[in-house]
């Protein structure tokens, strides 16, 4: 039997776990996350993040 493919889970889709999140996952992870807040929303000035693909 091959062996299962490792299964990550993040909890918190803040900005380190959605960039932790889409690394692994371009990375060929498993990735699960989960995020408590139902509805995203800006709460103060706006970040922005360029990743090399
Ligand atoms: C009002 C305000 C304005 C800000 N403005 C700026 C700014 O202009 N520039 C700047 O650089 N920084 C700013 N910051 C700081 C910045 O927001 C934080 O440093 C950054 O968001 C931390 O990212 P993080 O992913 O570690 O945590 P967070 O962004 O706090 O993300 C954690 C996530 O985990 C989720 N979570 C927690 N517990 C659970 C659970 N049990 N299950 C599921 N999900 C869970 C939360 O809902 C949240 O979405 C600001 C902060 C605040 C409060």
């Amino acid at each position: 039997m091959a062996p299962s493919k490792t299964q990550i889970a993040i909890v918190g889709g803040g900005v380190a776990g959605l960039v932790t999140a889409t690394l692994l996952h371009r990375h060929g992870m498993d990735v699960r996350l989960y995020e408590q807040t139902p509805v995203f929303g800006a709460v103060g000035a706006g970040i922005q993040l360029s990743l090399r693909s």
